[in-house]
């Protein structure tokens, strides 16, 4: 394996060099520049990570993000500054909407065990990088080829229960099993299928995929609740309530069993149609939950007017838990709000015993995350579930 490159971008050389050596200890290979301006004349693309300063004197850290956007950079960032807090959030929201990967940021002074944490879970990042993100997206012939050959598979996730009731949920997530390529995540084709007018299909073929996994498994004893992820553009269509209904006739199953899974953009895009799309679904007793919840706009008027039945807090926010006290109390409003509009909340994104337990003590009901299972195939999941500690 090659040796991951980490560049640092800070004007001030002492503190440069300082996290060079805790770098070069964690094994990446360094390169460091006090100038952005010099770093932007012999950037090639070649880094894995950049940790960047926010205040520098010729061109300031937003400068360079602007930049590397604009060079579809795929390094992980990390962001430092002596700012407060609420700087770095803006600076952090700025490189995520504006497609950058960012991994973390570091409020100066900081402890050098901090850095090097940060950088220990970075290595992890990328040994579970999917082979997916490295190759050129599908063209629309490849892809529906794909959807004709069966080879787009649903994987299923478990939704822990945290307030005690043993209802057995899971997320379903869509794989693409490429003859070539292995197993790619949804990143790497979703787009495709969305702009060239196969989601719809892709849709379907999971929505089909998981009810026929769902009734399987209530012949085998196993009740589970499975929540798909629903596209915008699935979302205007009228016939929507009636053909889902119609499914879930057709595999016997309760609407109680099947949860729509929203996001709060997808919604905005044409409201008053997805809303009486919405009301339609829920009259008949399917489960709407309204996913990656505090990244959109106009969240608590959605909240009020869509008939959700649940909410899922972004991981974005629980993943900062543990060690961002504003992030903790995003989650903890998140969760009153759903109490308060008699809403499940669900958090996404869990991958410690501390997160997991705080957000029970906050009253979560449900949380999804590595730190119980990665998203398996079906029979995976039955057997995974047959050893889990109920
Ligand atoms: P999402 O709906 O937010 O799904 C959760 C994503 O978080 C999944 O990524 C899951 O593997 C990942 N995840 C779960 N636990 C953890 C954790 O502890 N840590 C971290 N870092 N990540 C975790 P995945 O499967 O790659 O899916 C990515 C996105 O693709 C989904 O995000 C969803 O928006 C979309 N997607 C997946 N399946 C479908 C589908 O059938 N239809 C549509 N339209 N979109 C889908
Ligand atoms: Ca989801
Ligand atoms: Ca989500």
């Amino acid at each position: 394996m090659n040796t991951p490159q980490l560049v640092v971008i800070d004007d001030e050389a002492d503190l440069g060099s300082l996290v060079c050596d805790v770098a070069e200890q964690s094994g990446f290979g360094v390169s460091q520049f006090t100038s952005a301006r010099q770093f932007m004349e012999q950037y090639n693309g070649c880094v894995d990570v950049i940790v960047l300063d926010l205040m520098m004197p010729d061109i300031d850290g937003i400068e360079v993000i602007r930049f590397l956007s604009q060079n579809q950079c795929p390094a992980q960032i990390i962001i430092m500054s002596g700012f407060d807090s609420t700087v770095l959030h803006s600076a952090q929201k700025l490189a995520s909407e504006r497609g950058l990967s960012f991994a973390g940021s570091l409020t100066k002074p900081f402890r050098l065990s901090q850095l090097t944490e940060l950088l220990e879970s970075l290595e992890i990042k990328a040994r579970c990088h999917s082979p997916g993100t490295t190759i050129e997206p599908p063209s629309a012939a490849e892809l529906k080829q794909a959807l004709e050959n069966n080879e787009l598979v649903v994987f299923f996730q478990p939704k822990i229960s945290l307030n005690g009731d043993s209802k057995t949920a899971a997320e379903a997530l869509v794989r693409w099993q490429h003859p070539e390529h292995g197993l790619l995540t949804p990143d790497y084709f979703i787009d495709t299928a969305e702009q060239h007018g196969l989601i719809d299909q892709l849709t379907w073929v999971v929505l089909r995929q998981v009810m026929s996994q769902c009734s399987q498994w209530h012949d085998q004893g196993l009740g589970v609740q499975v929540a798909v992820n629903m596209s915008a553009h699935t979302l205007k269509d009228l016939n929507l309530p009636e053909q889902i209904g119609n499914m879930l006739q057709q595999f016997a199953l309760d609407p109680s069993h099947l949860v729509l899974e929203v996001t709060e953009t997808a919604l905005m895009e044409e409201l008053i149609k997805s809303l009486d799309i919405l009301t339609r679904l829920r009259m008949r007793g399917i489960r709407l939950s309204i996913d990656d919840f505090g990244t959109g706009y106009s969240s608590l008027i959605q909240l009020y007017r869509a008939p959700f039945s649940e909410i899922k807090i972004d991981r974005s926010f629980v993943a900062e838990m543990d060690n961002d006290q504003e992030a903790a109390t995003i989650v903890q409003t998140i969760i009153d709000l759903g109490k308060n509009l008699n809403m499940k909340t669900v958090a996404e994104g869990v991958e410690t015993e501390d997160c997991k337990d705080r957000l029970k003590a906050l009253g979560c009901e449900q949380a999804q995350g590595y730190l119980f299972a990665r998203p398996m195939p079906a029979d995976e999941f039955f057997r995974w579930y047959q050893t889990y500690p109920h």
